[in-house]
This record gives C-alpha cells, sequence and structure tokens, in this order.
C-alpha cells in the first residue's frame, strides 16, 4: 500500500464511502415512472383541446408546419402542467458548436406594473427565444457587435422537467440560429437533412408502388461507452479534471489483458449509479434499455432504444449531462473522453441507424418477401453509393481531438471509411453485379432469381465485422467510429444528407429508364449493377485493423483522413459545397464557420493539454523526481563517506530521466512559443505535428519516472488505482 499522503488519502476516502448502492426505492414498480416528466403526446391529448392536439400531433408526427394559431394554448397548458410539478422557470435548451449542451433560464413571473405579478407563459415566448449568441462559437458568422441569436421551438422533440434539489426547470429543446438565419447549432442542419432525406426518398418508395407514403425519418440508437473513475481520484488529477484524460500515466502492471471486464459481473457500486441514471432517464422518457462492462477496467456501455435521430440526439446530450451529474453523487466522474487511459481502450459512441416510417417500416429489414428484398437492396445501394461518394464527410464528422487517439489504434475502425455487408449481402450484391450482362429476357429472370434465391436475410444473417467502420446488422447500418463525447447529430446529418443525395440519383434513374418504357425490376436491377460497378470499391468485409488494408484501401482509391487535421479541409471542397447546397443543410457561410470552429477548438484541445502538461510537469513531477534523486545521491555520498562501496545506477538512471524530462519541458515550451507563427489549419496542423510530439517526449520521460521513484513520493493517482478501486 501507498504511503503517499495525497493518494492514500484518496483511497481512504474511497473505503470510507457509504453511499448507499442506489438511491432509489428498489420496491418502485418497474417502469411505473417512464416519462412522467415529459410533455409527451399523451399529455398533451389529455390536456389540449382536441383540434389543438391534432394540430400539434400532426406536426410532430407527419413533419407538417406548425399552425402559429395554436401555440398560445399549448404553452399555457404546458406551463399549467409544468407548475404542478413544482417548476417555476423555463429554458430554451440548444446544442451550440461546442457540442455541450446550452440553457438559458427564465422564469414564468410577469410583473404587471401594479406592484404584483402574474405567471405567464405565451405562445411567442414558447416558440421563440433570444440568447446573446456572440458568447458561442460561431466561426465568424456572428460579429460580436451584432450579437442577436434566436432560439426556435423544435416540435418534435417533448418538452421535459429537469429535476434539481434547487429547483425545477421546464426545459424546451430549441434550434438555435442567426438573425440572417444561419445555423449556429447541430440541431438545424440535422432537421434540415432529415427533411431532405425524406423527400427523396418519398420518391423511392412512390416507384416501389407504395401509397399513403408518410414522412420517413431516420432512426438512431446511440451506444454510450464511459468510464467511471472515483472523484477522490480525480480530484488529485489536474489533467482529468481539466481536459478529461490522463496526460501522465505509466502503464498498469494489469491492464485489460485478461479480457476480463467485458459483460463481467458489474460491481455493487457502479450498479447503484446505472439503476439511478436509468430512473432519472426513464423519467426523461429516455428508453435507456442495455447496459454492461465493457473492455477496459472501469468502462461501461449503455444503450438506449433506437428513436427518431433528432430525438435521439437530444436524448443522447441528456443522457451525457445525466451520467455526469448523477456520478457525481455516486462519488463517481464519469468520463466520456475518447482516450481517458493510454494503452487501454478508449470509448467510443456506435451509432446505430436506418430509415423508414409508421406506414411503410424499417426500409433496412430486408423483409421476406422478393418485392421488399428489391426494395431493401436499393436502399442499401443507396448507402454503398453514399459512402462511397462521402466517406471523407462521414470521417470529418466524427473527427475530433480526442477521437484521433482511438481512429486506427486497433481498438476502433481505422480513419477509412469502408462498408461491410456481411456474407450473405455481399454475395447478392455480387450476384447482381455477375448477372446483369445477360440477354434482356434473362435478364429479368435473373433479377427474380436473384432475389428469390436470396436466401430469407434474416436478422444476424451475417457474423459481426468489429474492425468496420460501417456495417450492415441485419436490419440498420452500425457506424461504429464515432467518439464517445461526441453529438450524434453531426454524423447522421451527413448520413442523411448524403442519403438524400444517393436516394435521389435511385430515383431519377428509375424515373428516367420507366418513362423510357423499360420495365420497372429490370430498371432496379439495371440501377443495382451500376452502383455497384461504380461503389463497390468501398465494400470490404475483411479486417480493417491489418496493415494489409491501408495499402489496399488505397488502391482502391478511398481516402485515409488520419488525423482531424486532414479531415477538417472536407468541409470546404467543392463536392461538399454542392451536396450541402444542393439538399439546404449548410450554406457556404455555415461551411465556412464550421470549419473555422473545428480548427479553433482543435487548437484550443491541444494547447490547454499541452500548458498542462507543463505545468503538472513542472510542479509535481520534476519535484517528485528531484527529491528522489536528491534522496539517492545522499545514499550514495554517506556510503562514500563510510567507506563502503556505492552502487550508482539508481542515481544515474534517475539522473538521466530528469534531464530527459527537462529537454522535453524546454522542448515542449518552445513549440507553444512557435504556434502564433501559424494561423487556420496551418496552426492546427502545427499542433499536431509540433506540439503534440512534444508533449508525448515530455509524457514518456514522466511515465518511466513513476516506474522508478519511490512510490511514496509520487502523489499522482496510478492507472491502477484508477482503473481497478471504486
Ligand atoms: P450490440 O451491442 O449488439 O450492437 P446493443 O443492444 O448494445 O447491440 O445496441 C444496439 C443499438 O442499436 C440499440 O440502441 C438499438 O436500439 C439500436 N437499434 C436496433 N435496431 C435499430 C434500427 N432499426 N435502427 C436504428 N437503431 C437500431
Ligand atoms: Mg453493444
Amino acid at each position: 500500500m501507498t504511503a503517499n499522503p495525497t493518494r492514500l488519502g484518496a483511497i481512504r476516502e474511497i473505503e470510507a464511502n457509504e453511499a448507499p448502492a442506489a438511491f432509489f426505492d428498489v420496491a418502485e414498480e418497474t417502469g411505473s415512472v417512464f416519462g412522467e416528466n415529459v410533455f409527451s403526446l399523451s399529455v398533451m391529448q389529455k390536456r389540449l383541446p382536441r383540434s389543438v392536439y391534432r394540430s400539434v400531433a400532426a406536426t410532430i408526427q407527419k413533419g407538417e408546419r406548425l399552425d402559429p394559431a395554436v401555440a398560445d394554448i399549448v404553452a399555457k397548458e404546458m406551463k399549467d402542467w409544468a407548475m404542478e410539478k413544482g417548476v417555476t422557470h423555463y429554458a430554451h435548451v440548444f446544442y451550440p458548436l461546442t457540442g455541450l449542451t446550452a440553457e438559458k433560464h427564465d422564469s414564468f413571473m410577469e410583473p404587471v406594473g401594479d406592484g404584483t405579478a402574474v405567471w405567464e407563459f405565451s405562445g411567442k415566448t414558447l416558440v421563440q427565444g433570444e440568447p446573446d449568441a456572440s458568447s458561442f462559437p460561431n466561426g465568424g458568422i456572428r460579429a460580436t457587435f451584432e450579437a442577436r441569436g434566436y432560439t426556435g421551438w423544435d416540435v418534435q422533440s417533448p418538452a421535459y422537467i429537469l429535476e434539481n434539489p434547487n429547483g425545477n426547470t421546464l426545459c424546451i429543446p430549441t434550434i438555435f440560429v442567426s438573425m440572417t438565419g444561419e445555423a449556429l447549432d447541430h440541431k438545424t442542419p440535422l432537421l434540415r437533412s432529415q427533411a431532405a432525406m425524406s423527400q427523396q426518398a418519398q420518391r423511392v418508395l412512390a416507384l416501389f408502388g407504395h401509397k399513403d407514403i408518410d414522412n420517413v425519418v431516420s432512426y438512431c440508437g446511440p451506444e454510450q461507452e464511459y468510464f467511471l473513475v472515483d472523484t477522490s481520484f480525480v480530484n488529485s488529477r489536474p489533467d482529468l479534471l481539466n481536459t478529461g484524460r490522463t496526460l501522465f500515466g505509466a502503464r498498469p502492471p494489469k491492464g485489460q489483458e485478461f479480457d476480463d471486464h467485458y459483460f463481467g459481473a458489474i460491481p455493487e457500486r457502479v450498479l447503484g449509479f446505472m439503476h439511478d441514471t436509468e430512473r432519472a432517464l426513464f423519467k426523461l422518457g429516455v428508453p435507456a434499455k442495455t447496459r454492461h462492462n465493457e473492455v477496459a477496467p472501469g468502462q461501461f456501455e449503455i444503450a438506449p432504444v433506437f428513436e427518431r435521430a433528432n430525438l435521439a440526439s437530444d436524448h443522447q446530450q441528456l443522457l451525457m449531462s445525466t451520467f455526469r451529474s448523477i456520478a457525481k453523487q455516486h462519488g463517481f466522474e464519469c468520463l466520456f473522453h475518447e482516450k481517458p487511459f493510454a494503452g487501454v481502450n478508449g470509448s467510443g459512441k456506435h451509432v446505430n441507424f436506418s430509415f423508414g416510417n409508421g406506414n411503410q417500416g424499417n426500409f433496412l429489414s430486408p423483409g421476406d418477401n422478393p418485392h421488399d428484398n428489391a426494395q431493401f437492396l436499393v436502399f442499401c445501394a443507396a448507402i454503398v453509393r453514399a459512402v462511397h461518394l462521402h466517406g471523407g464527410l462521414l470521417r470529418l464528422s466524427i473527427a475530433s481531438a480526442g477521437n484521433d487517439h482511438r481512429l486506427g489504434a486497433n481498438e476502433a475502425p481505422p480513419a477509412i471509411i469502408s462498408i461491410f455487408l456481411g456474407d450473405q449481402l455481399a454475395d447478392v450484391f455480387d450476384q447482381v453485379a455477375k448477372a446483369g450482362g445477360a440477354t434482356s429476357s434473362k435478364q429479368k429472370g435473373v433479377l427474380s432469381v436473384g432475389v428469390d434465391t436470396l436466401p430469407d436475410l434474416t436478422k444476424d444473417a451475417g457474423d459481426r465485422n468489429r474492425t468496420s467502420p460501417f456495417a450492415f446488422t441485419g436490419n440498420r447500418f452500425e457506424f461504429r467510429a464515432a467518439g464517445s463525447n461526441q453529438t450524434v447529430a453531426a454524423p447522421m446529418t451527413v448520413i442523411n444528407t448524403i442519403m438524400a443525395e444517393a436516394l435521389d440519383f435511385c430515383a431519377t434513374e428509375l424515373e428516367a429508364a420507366t418513362a423510357a418504357g423499360t420495365e420497372f425490376n429490370e430498371a432496379v436491377q439495371t440501377l443495382l449493377k451500376k452502383i455497384i460497378e461504380d461503389h463497390g470499391a468501398v465494400i470490404f468485409n475483411g479486417n480493417g485493423y491489418s496493415e494489409e488494408w491501408h495499402a489496399e484501401a488505397e488502391q482502391r482509391g478511398l481516402k485515409n483522413l488520419r488525423t482531424t487535421v486532414d479531415a477538417l479541409p472536407e468541409y470546404l471542397t467543392p463536392e461538399s459545397r454542392a451536396l450541402f447546397s444542393t439538399y439546404g443543410v449548410f450554406d457556404e457561410a455555415e461551411l465556412e464557420s464550421r470549419f473555422e470552429v473545428g480548427v479553433e477548438q482543435y487548437v484550443m484541445t491541444i494547447n490547454v493539454e499541452a500548458n498542462l502538461t507543463v505545468e503538472i510537469a513542472k510542479t509535481t513531477i520534476l519535484p517528485a523526481a528531484v527529491r528522489y534523486q536528491t534522496e539517492l545521491a545522499g545514499n550514495v555520498a554517506a556510503l562514500k563517506a563510510a567507506g563502503v562501496e556505492a552502487d550508482t545506477t539508481d542515481l544515474l538512471a534517475v539522473t538521466e530521466l530528469v534531464t530527459a524530462l527537462r529537454t522535453g519541458l524546454k522542448e515542449l515550451t518552445d513549440a507553444q512559443a512557435g504556434a502564433h507563427e501559424h494561423e487556420g489549419i496551418a496552426e492546427a496542423a502545427y499542433h499536431r505535428d509540433a506540439v503534440l510530439p512534444a508533449m508525448l517526449k515530455v509524457r514518456e520521460a514522466a511515465d518511466a519516472l513513476e516506474d522508478v521513484v519511490a512510490d511514496d513520493l509520487w502523489s499522482l493517482p496510478t492507472y491502477q488505482e484508477m482503473l481497478f478501486i471504486r
């Protein structure tokens, strides 16, 4: 056991932690609280006049425009409902480009001018808010002197009550735009992209002869990985506290090599935390369902049931903030950083997605008749085209300084975006591609044969491929490259938009062919064949972690955007500009602003990490090392004075490392000083190429010192302690 007072203190604190396993009453009827704090459709149905309810429901379910006349009535009922639940304030909640959640609280109270006040909430305040936009990242869209920004009610994402011991708040999910209508958030483009995708998908459905075509939506089920580390440790790790990851730390003697954590028994304290988070999420209507240990020690996963992408995205943000605050109540810090511990698996967020609607179901579900299958194959082929043409954008949508540590590090897919179809589906596409060249009568036969011989494509028909960034998993695709800290809105926006383009292409081809008299099945056959020929290069069923794949991918012409700095320029390519403007998702100014914000955030992240590296090395690690060096030197001197032969091996080794640490520090501060000579993306590249490697050099010396310096002098909690004690 360590005798270092800081670390010992932390361990004693954890031992003394008497937090109950779970705070809530375990006897409570399961599920009884679900949606309790949500102004849901069912609450609205009970409280709103029938015509008003119908109007709001049409907006929510069918994406119809909101009738402004109903806003006042909805607002009043919403306020009454909230006040019955102890709410005094409301907040427009939005998702600025920081990736965090922002909320501005206002009271329902309105002074009436005679010294008294009434409690009021008008339709106008429900529908629109006006926070100061200048304090949020905007990449040049907003000059500070014209700071106005607007929030607008997202009717499709229900209002909810956030409970807090210090007062409950009615939260209204909103979009956040500038005075000139430019998106300053993650939600606006997501909603725009949904609309674009829906429009094109409906054209395809019409071609397949569907009647009563509903608004199409994308669904998203995000699996969220996270670490729990005891607060007592985190408090004495300034790096974890400020950057979410450890900038120092020697590898523990025991890591994850035994594979003994994944799906293992969940520790009692952690289970208490999970119970409480799930209950809080249930109240908010977030369908948290699956939970288990993850691969790394101290790592866990939660997966809510999939929902419409914009709701899933809001719920995902809510989930992360709920986890953070409930973890604290249990004496934990919940880490969403992509790589909190070097040498230990990091955390991702798998974005499972599909498309569909109420009437026509899930379009990525193979179904069990040939007709369904043909439609399913068109949607899958559209995905193949979309991912092949716009792999760079998908890579961009999950780019961050944190995620750079994970991608391609043999724990997450590489930065090369490819598709895994599974043996069965790959084989079907193979047949389609090969059969296409036959005579026309045969072609028709082949299509039906191709489709008929499709073995019933059941869920889990194919094996899994953990190394693929984009894998078909039975009735959905799983985009596995997203980072744990990231909003799912960004990847879902790209997925919707690139699907809008691909479905547009499919619909246009099919429309043209049938107009020219080609039989529909034959037109489908030709289309599938064309897509597989043109875009099949993106399909890869092998091992994505292998070296050979990197070489092969290059031959196939697939992009390998290794770092965020490589990915950011994808915002500004002519193809991206054309794509996003055609489908009305981002205009030029918005793309440029997102590029700038991305660059800024990358530079800031590395810069803060570098500052902390210097501070911790100088004030914590170097002093410990020098003390130990002095102790060893004293020992050598004392032995010599006593006429005993002194072994100087340890002293020399420590001295060498102390010198390396000092040199590293000098190089790092020099590197930081040089940053001013660069600007924009060049400054980001400089941070990647000069600052990050210099940080790593400091870390190498420091971690080597951790392995030799006397344990009682080492005050930073170790990997072993942080990962295994809870
Ligand atoms: P696994 O670990 O096997 O991938 P999980 O149960 O952990 O599976 O998570 C799967 C996620 O995929 C869940 O969020 C689930 O709701 C979601 N999902 C399932 N079907 C669909 C679908 N059709 N569209 C989108 N997401 C889906
Ligand atoms: Mg899972």
